[in-house]
């Protein structure tokens, strides 16, 4: 884990939000007017002003990881509440 901070040399796993910078990490929009510009599921308004048509997500893991992601976050987030009741 470095923290190096490419200066536009095509590293596009470290592609972060145009708006508010986070890595996007799991998914980001991209528009085919810009390669290097990303933004995350929350910002996509401030990808760029073409009409969201053209903007397409680009997933950074395979729909299978992501589903097992996303069931361990919310599988824990389930256990820690019914412990809270
Ligand atoms: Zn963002
Ligand atoms: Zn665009």
């Amino acid at each position: 884990m470095d923290s190096e901070v490419g200066m536009g040399d095509g590293e596009e796993e470290d592609a972060q939000c145009a708006s508010c910078h986070q890595y996007c990490h799991f998914a980001a929009v991209e528009c085919g007017c810009s390669d290097d510009r990303v933004a995350c599921a929350a910002h996509t308004g401030a990808l760029c002003a073409c009409p969201p048509s053209r903007w397409r997500l680009a997933f950074r893991y395979t729909l299978a990881e992501l589903d097992a992601q996303l069931s361990g976050v919310f599988g824990a987030a389930t256990r820690v509440g019914a412990l809270n009741q």
